[in-house]
């Protein structure tokens, strides 16, 4: 696997990622990309063929002709105001599990997205700035655990 300087930031930097669970992402983000294996897993999560699920929770993507978006967005339909929380954790989207740092799109980036209405990304913000050089250049040790934690939050076929 190759990849650059920034994405060892990134994927270091959602390792250590500590959600505050505002929900302000949930309530905001639109379109939220929908991948195979999510469909697998919702399909899975509410025990649904995956033609139902596809029906029943997702909508061609707006932009991205190869993959689907959830049919209800900002807020998701999911997002739960009593518990602050997502109703359907275990099953939720890839790009949820890699908010915000890790979204697929962000792989290859010559720098880093910080999403300022996020509050626990400002926080990840002043970790980045402290620690830039080793951040950019972890050793050969680091590189290998990095890329297998990007491998297993990626999976997305
Ligand atoms: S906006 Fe940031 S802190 Fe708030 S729920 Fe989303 S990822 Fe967590
Ligand atoms: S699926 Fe869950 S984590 Fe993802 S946007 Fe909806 S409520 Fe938030």
């Amino acid at each position: 696997m190759s990849l650059d300087p920034y994405d060892y930031l990134r994927i270091r930097v959602q390792m250590d990622f500590k959600c505050h669970r505002c929900g302000i992402c949930c309530q905001v983000a639109d379109p939220i990309d929908i991948y195979p294996k999510d469909i697998r897993r919702l399909a899975s999560y509410f025990e649904l063929s995956l033609e139902e699920t596809i029906r029943e929770y997702t909508i061609p993507h707006p932009s991205e002709p190869d993959i689907r978006a959830f049919k209800v967005s900002a807020p998701c339909r999911f997002y739960d105001k009593t518990i602050k929380g997502c109703k359907i954790y275990p099953a939720r989207p890839m790009v949820c599990r890699c908010s915000p740092f890790l979204s697929p799109g962000q792989i290859g980036l010559q720098g880093i997205e910080i999403y300022e209405d996020c509050p626990a990304s400002r926080e990840s913000l002043k970790i980045i700035e402290r620690d830039l050089d080793p951040l950019l250049n972890p050793d050969p040790k680091m590189q290998k655990k990095l890329e297998k934690a990007l491998s297993k939050m990626m999976q997305i076929e």
